[in-house]
């Protein structure tokens, strides 16, 4: 079944609102020929976000789906960290983690818990799964979906805080600029460079797990949570659509060929539950 599955997955992300501080690369400096202005509604700019916090929402995401099968989950930071929080990382390890590394000797002959697999850990383990960032561009038709890119605007957000005082006038105390991207469809691109059925059984039982929680503070995705971004619905693209299948799901004028109903149909009733029995076996087995 294994060989059905491409290396490269695709999951959909959709989000009214993401802010990931001042971490999105935008294209403005090209694309705006030097006459470039913040608030312009016209400004067509695309940008980068980059991975590190896709990549730590979906860990967290998986993280949680190891533990609901009664696994533990190699902890993301390294035991002798400097931590802010006192007590922290001991309190983690009796809530579902284990140290860093602590479930291989030596991560050059022996793979680990399946988390360590997939992110790697230690100084050159690079881990198995490849999580790449995604480029958007506010014109639907310049966005390459089979290359995990997305539609996406970015709007460079100002935030004041005024003084209450009323003879200030609301006088700004202070200002903060932030980069935002808003209304986000596209294609997050995960390559492995290994290939295991348990961790397509752990992708797809991760991605639910998000979808099913992403209005929890924990799940959502970046900054600004308290206000409402990062909510993403999410899903894994059958991986076993073909790159015009792929294109297909970004249609709003196309539905659903008959052969992607039959793969979305073979995909629930056979693959699927075979890659989340094997992604139980391997958690079974231990860290
Ligand atoms: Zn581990």
């Amino acid at each position: 079944m294994l060989e059905d599955i491409n290396r490269d997955v695709y999951v959909r992300i959709q989000t009214d609102l993401l802010v990931v501080g001042d971490s999105i690369m935008t294209d403005r400096h090209h694309a705006s020929n030097g006459n470039y202005e913040d608030d312009d509604p016209q400004n067509q700019i695309g940008g980068i976000i980059p991975a590190f916090p896709l990549s730590g929402w979906l860990r967290h995401g998986m993280e949680e789906a190891v533990q609901e099968y009664d696994g533990t989950a190699c902890h993301p930071g390294e035991a002798n960290a400097n931590f802010m929080k006192d007590g922290v990382y001991d309190r983690d390890l009796h809530a579902g983690y284990h140290e860093k590394g602590a479930c291989t000797d030596d991560p050059k002959e022996n793979d680990g818990c399946i988390v360590f697999d997939l992110f790697g850990g230690f100084g050159g383990i690079p881990g198995k799964v490849m999580r790449r960032p995604i480029k958007f561009n506010p014109v639907r038709s310049s966005v390459d979906y089979t290359r995990g890119q997305a539609e996406g605007h970015y709007r460079r957000l100002n935030r004041n805080v005024v003084s209450r005082n009323r003879d200030d006038n609301r006088e700004p105390l202070r200002n903060a600029e932030i980069d935002a991207v808003a209304n986000i469809d596209g294609c997050w691109h995960l390559s492995f460079r290994e290939m295991k059925p348990e961790f397509i059984g752990l992708l797809a039982e991760g991605i639910d797990f998000l979808d099913a929680h992403k209005t929890d503070f924990m799940h959502q995705l970046g900054g600004a949570r308290n206000f409402g971004a990062g909510i993403v619905d999410c899903e894994l693209i059958n991986p076993l659509y073909v790159e015009r299948e792929l294109k297909r799901v970004f249609d709003r004028g196309k539905e659903n060929t008959n052969a992607m109903d039959e793969k979305d149909r073979q995909w629930i009733k056979e693959y699927r539950p075979a890659f989340v029995d094997a992604l139980e076996e391997r958690i079974a087995e231990g860290p």
